[in-house]
């Protein structure tokens, strides 16, 4: 199992993010709601195409942040969500004029496409307009995808705004729009919690210096067990040579239970069976390990 400190920070700010706070939350509802043009006291069992995304930029929210504030709202019974309807490609210019006609100078390859964008839709500067990225690769005698790649860059360029063709989920209202929500945060900390929990147990074994197999029944059944002699972790600790650490591990191999003589030696590493016999011998003569006379070892209470 490979992990550092930054893997478990970066699972731990997940988690966080994935259980946005009251506040997030509600200014989510709000800006949702807005959206989709619901007034208080209306909506009740309605359904509307919501492009998030878009409405997480108008509002100024993370995408992450709005997307999993719905999804809050839909554990709590307000909303649900659903896969939706396809939505068309859509852009406009962002740099205005003079900055475009620079770009298209410095960038020859970039001017046909520019045209293009430039020539066949109105109102470019001011608002979005649906267009079909195939088209427009068809009327510059190239193939779609290099037309996407390029709307990209004129995106990353800050020449544009370009959203692709998208399917916004659908928002079912199962509460009509309120004024003021009260969101039931206890459940949603559980929930959180939880998480949070199962997270830390993970980490506890993977920086687990006991055996592996005992952790996890540990975990599953809350009960003690041997080493099972086997994981990683035991087979770094039995293969050392040192006598005290050999006898303390056959003590661990035995537990609370008594053990079966053969059984007990069959968890032996083969690299040091016969060290591991000997101090065993030894443990048993000094009677810090008792045998029985059908052969169960036990360790004395
Ligand atoms: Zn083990």
């Amino acid at each position: 199992m490979f992990h550092d400190e930054m893997d478990w920070k970066r699972a731990h700010e997940q988690i966080l993010l994935q259980h946005p706070t009251e506040a997030q939350i509600k200014r989510v509802y709000h800006a949702a709601m807005n959206t989709i043009g619901v007034s208080p006291g209306h909506g009740l069992h309605l359904t509307f195409p919501l492009n998030y995304v878009e409405a997480a930029k108008k509002y100024r929210i993370p995408v992450a942040e709005f997307f999993y504030s719905l999804r809050a709202l839909e554990k709590l019974g307000w909303l649900q969500l659903n896969e939706g309807i396809k939505t068309q490609s859509k852009f406009m210019f962002i740099a205005d004029y003079t900055e475009v006609y620079d770009f298209k100078i410095r960038y020859a390859q970039y001017e046909p496409i520019l045209d293009v964008l430039l020539r066949s839709f109105g109102g470019v500067f001011e608002s979005y307009v649906s267009f079909n990225e195939e088209q427009i690769a068809k009327r510059l005698h190239k193939e779609q995808d290099e037309i996407v790649k390029m709307l990209n860059t004129l995106q990353k360029q800050e020449l544009i705004d370009y959203n692709p063709q998208s399917v916004d989920p659908m928002l079912t209202l199962l509460e009509p729009r309120v004024m003021y929500p009260s969101i039931n945060m206890d459940q949603l900390n559980e929930l959180k919690e939880r998480r949070l929990d199962s997270l830390e147990n993970i980490k506890k074994y993977a920086n687990n210096d006991n055996c592996r197999s005992a952790f996890w029944i540990h975990y599953f059944t809350q009960n003690k067990s041997e080493d099972c002699g086997s994981c990683d972790v035991c087979k770094k600790k039995y293969n050392s040579p040192d006598p005290k650490l050999i006898a303390s591990n056959i003590k661990d191999l035995i537990g609370k239970e008594s053990i079966d003589f053969h059984d007990l030696t069959f968890k032996f590493p083969n690299e040091n069976r016969q060290l591991y016999l000997e101090i065993l011998e030894s443990l048993i003569d000094n009677e810090e390990i008792l045998k029985t006379e059908s052969n169960q070892l036990i360790l004395p209470s």
